[in-house]
């Protein structure tokens, strides 16, 4: 019989004493919003990615948001989404009354297939938004292509991808935004917030403007306090400088961070190949493709697959964090389902991904000897059945 031992989370922010510190700093100061730690932040992102320009936003939603309104997404328009994503990637298509087109994944790496993307554009495809999922990189010089030849705008979202690279370029780079998200479960936290980054700096600098009520300048930039004009709508979408120091000293461990990752998904990508029940662990398919390894994803076989649900409770039950990415299709969720009534069996990948697969953790929290844990523990369990 198991017995219970020490916790796993899944996902656990990883904060130490400088980034304490650095949260404080900010309080003890005058300048809690509108200040020097969102510029540091950016500055210290663009520098990690190596090219492009950055602004900071209240969440990867809201940067996705953004992305949607400046690219002029309306209704009449559709936009071509892979059916397994966050649905945030989907939301934010749909706030601006533009029309969602799912397109199924590939099984290897739970990304949109890049094959069935031409067969979607109609004349009223406008952009392709897709996401990088759980960090493995889209092979974005493919998604490019199409692009341009139906000119599309593309948007990725990068919320899992921070350390994605794909043939040598970040992530977010290759489209015409990348947004990211800092939720406390991300690569790295500022507790709520987002970025938003492109390599034309016309685009982050408009969007900045109009993420801070399209003001025509900043507080340090007023020469007659309290007098500005305004260009345009806009919205508050703005991250505070809590966050923003925050997001500073969380990625002066980036490196660090992504190391520990990597070490972690790579010794349990191992173990898990002794382990009857387990099917395939998705991850890049070459050496194009740096995955960002924010956790490992596992299929399971045939008959073990009907009982995903149990096992993931089993697992949770004996306190190794665990998770399901993504719970459902976007298309097979209530609101998507109910408005667009999309034959589900279009999705036979995202299907099994969603339905019978396990996602466990390696974040910098854990170590080999939790990932001895994980697997020993899910041996145990597949073995029940
Ligand atoms: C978490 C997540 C989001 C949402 O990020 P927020 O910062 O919470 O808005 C969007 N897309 C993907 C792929 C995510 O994993």
């Amino acid at each position: 019989m198991l017995t219970t031992r020490k916790e796993i989370a899944f996902g656990r922010p990883w904060l130490d004493e400088s980034d304490k510190k650095a949260v404080m700093q900010v309080l003890e100061g005058p300048i809690l919003t509108h200040g020097p730690k969102c510029i540091e932040f950016e500055e210290k992102f663009v520098k990690y990615i190596r090219e492009g320009y950055a602004v900071t936003t209240s969440s990867c939603m809201a940067s996705l948001h953004l992305a949607s309104i400046y690219f002029g997404l309306k209704p009449g328009d559709e936009v071509i989404v892979p059916a397994q994503t966050h649905v945030a990637t989907v939301h934010a298509i749909e706030l601006v009354g533009a029309k969602p087109v799912f397109l199924d994944c590939e099984i290897q790496t739970g990304n949109i297939d890049i094959s069935k993307i031409e067969e979607k554009i109609t004349n009223k495809t406008k952009a392709i938004s897709l996401v990088h999922f759980v960090g493995i990189p889209v092979e974005m010089d493919k998604v490019c292509e199409i692009a341009n030849k139906y000119n599309l705008v593309v948007i990725e979202d990068c919320a899992l991808a921070l350390g994605s690279f794909y043939k040598g370029k970040h992530v977010g780079l290759w489209g015409d935004v990348g947004c990211f998200s800092f939720y406390p479960a991300k690569h790295i936290t500022t507790a709520e917030g987002g970025m938003l980054i492109s390599k034309n700096q016309k685009t982050v600098s408009e969007i900045a403007s109009f993420r801070a009520f399209n003001v025509d300048r900043t507080h340090t930039n007023r020469s007659v306090p309290g007098v500005y004009d305004v260009i345009g709508v806009g919205l508050n979408y703005r991250m505070s400088e809590l966050q923003a120091a925050l997001g500073c000293t969380q990625m002066d461990k980036i490196s660090e961070n992504l190391h520990r990752r990597v070490k972690n998904f790579n010794f349990l990508k191992n173990e898990l190949k002794n382990i009857n029940g387990i099917k395939s662990v998705l991850d890049s398919k070459n050496s194009d493709c740096i995955n960002s390894h924010y956790c490992l994803i596992t299929i399971l076989d045939k008959p073990l697959d009907k009982y995903r649900n149990q096992i993931l409770q089993k697992l949770r039950s004996l306190d190794v964090g665990c998770s399901a990415y993504y719970p459902q299709p976007v298309p097979r969720m209530k609101y998507y389902a109910d408005k667009y009534k999309n034959d589900l069996s279009q999705f036979p990948n995202a299907t099994i991904i969603s339905d019978s697969s396990l996602a466990l953790p390696v974040g910098p929290h854990l170590n080999e000897e939790d990932m001895n844990i994980i697997a020993e523990t899910l041996n145990e369990i597949l073995s029940e059945f």
